[in-house]
């Protein structure tokens, strides 16, 4: 049941230069929205068809005209900053009754500009290339970046409740905060900054022709996301469950790495990881082990592949590897060379050939022999299929058991040090903690709907699934009997029914 990847939506982005061009603006956007919440990003955001009404002086490249609009009407909108010609005129008090009528809608960007002369001029603009959100995003968006430097005399402040932790930061600083895994970066923003970081803005021209060029080489296609110095996410797509189209496959350690959940059967998709796993192996780096998370078919099918690709290509011996439980349940379909003990601890070395540990987490409830992998240095926890950043996760017993679930749940909650984590579908989610405290809830919550309705004389799972899931697709209602089933063990075993 392949589902296809969302159409990305045209989208503009500013980096801002602060006035001796030192440092970049950035901000973090607010934790609590749903696509990229708690990222670190420059300003910007999707097109809006009034920004083609809007002429563009010295504009050579006419496709590029709407897409500085947007950029200059975000720039606004975000930050407070408006980087138009004639904007000096304006006194601080304008600029913010400007900028309350442009939120308020009771005026268009075109409106603001034509009633006060004001003008965009495309020379205060430098394209630096686009880049798509990769494909396993439910939200997807096609977005033009653009090199400004901030007007004199203008402080850019966080004018809309989605963006805080506001600042202008040196790229290389900016760098330091996402090796420490303080900050969660997006791709295009994070290969900006490593470019900026280069020459420290000593050949600003330089670095927009890298950067155009790294964006033209790959069309703005986002194979993989670097989450931080440890951990690669390469969502490859698999037959999942809808909404999710793909699973993440992580690559976790750089001299010393591991491959977790290669789990794509096609064989493009294999390709494109194989590329990434032989660039590492031709920079000397060792592949130490192939893991499955857990026994899901989502999870497993090309590690087998991989394994055979490297013996080929390389002449290496890399064992596939997971719990025991996972591999005597997958008996006959995948061959495990080694097992992954419970807390095991797999040190593996960054990029500079340091040590460094990922703790192997079993993790029962959604699958028994359930593993997550925790960099307890870094605070990022990779929850496999126990927390998710699209879609939900399924408990369907004999093989999930929401008693399990919930604790291994609270045990993923107390992780010392946690502070990001990634499941296996969707984006990275910035504040760990809050999410697993919100799937407790939400699990609670519906033990609460489903013990009201068993009380209120619904009898079977069925019956109860039909006044619990109301209006939901009848396509995924086995499901929400599966997880009715779930809850009723579970209210069983505590003797509440
Ligand atoms: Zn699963």
């Amino acid at each position: 049941m392949n589902q296809k990847s969302a159409t990305p939506r045209d989208a503009s982005a500013v980096i801002l230069l602060n006035q001796d061009e030192s440092k970049v603006l950035w901000a973090q956007r607010n934790p609590k929205i749903s696509f990229l919440g708690g990222f670190h990003a420059f300003p910007g955001g999707k097109t809006d068809e009034t920004d083609a009404q809007i002429i563009v002086k010295n504009c050579a490249d006419k496709n590029l005209e709407k897409f500085i609009v947007c950029a200059v009407r975000e720039l606004f909108e975000e930050v407070g900053v408006l980087l138009v010609r004639g904007g000096e005129k304006l006194t601080k008090g304008q600029r913010a009754s400007l900028h309350d009528d442009l939120i308020s809608g009771r005026s268009n960007f075109a409106e603001i500009l034509a009633d006060w002369n004001l003008w965009i001029d495309a020379e205060d603009f430098f394209y630096t290339g686009h880049w798509t959100t990769p494909k396993f995003s439910p939200v997807r968006f096609k977005t033009r970046f653009f090199i400004a430097k901030c007007p004199p005399k203008q402080t850019p402040y966080a004018a809309i409740t989605e963006m805080q932790n506001i600042e202008f930061i040196a790229p290389k600083d900016a760098l330091v905060c996402w090796a420490k895994s303080e900050v969660l970066i997006a791709p295009p923003v994070l290969i900006s900054l490593q470019e900026l970081a280069k020459n420290e803005f000593t050949d600003l021209q330089r670095s927009i022709k890298n950067l155009l060029e790294k964006s033209q080489n790959c069309d703005g296609d986002i194979e993989y996301i670097e989450l931080n110095p440890h951990i690669i996410c390469f969502p490859l797509r698999t037959e999942t469950l809808p909404p999710a189209t793909h699973t993440n496959c992580f690559i976790v350690g750089r001299q010393e790495f591991v491959v977790i959940d290669a789990a794509s059967k096609d064989e493009a998709e294999q390709a494109k990881l194989f590329e990434l796993v032989d660039s590492l192996i031709e920079k000397g780096f060792v592949c130490k082990e192939i893991i499955v998370s857990h026994l899901h078919k989502d999870h497993f099918g090309g590690e087998t592949v991989l394994q055979d690709h490297l013996r080929t290509k390389f002449g290496l011996e890399v064992p596939v590897s997971a719990h025991r439980i996972t591999a005597e349940s997958l008996q006959g379909k995948v061959k495990f060379q080694k097992f992954i003990e419970a807390d095991e601890l797999i040190t593996l070395k960054d990029e500079a050939g340091v040590n460094f540990a990922i703790k192997a987490l079993l993790t029962p409830g959604h699958a028994r022999g359930h593993l997550c992998f925790y960099d307890e240095d870094l605070g990022f926890l990779l929850s496999s299929d126990n927390v998710v950043g699209a879609g939900t996760v399924l408990i369907a017993p004999p093989e999930g058991n929401m008693t399990d679930y919930l604790n291994s749940l609270e045990r993923m909650k107390n992780l010392p040090n946690l502070q990001h984590l990634c499941g296996s579908h969707g984006s990275a989610i910035f504040d760990a903690k809050a999410k697993i405290e919100e799937y407790i809830a939400h699990r609670a919550e519906r033990e609460k709907q489903v013990l009201e309705a068993f009380q209120n004389g619904a009898q079977t799972a069925e019956e109860i699934a039909g006044v619990v899931y109301q209006n939901l697709n009848p396509n995924i209602f086995p499901l929400a009997v599966k997880s009715v089933e779930a809850h009723l063990e579970k209210l069983s075993s505590n003797n509440l029914i």
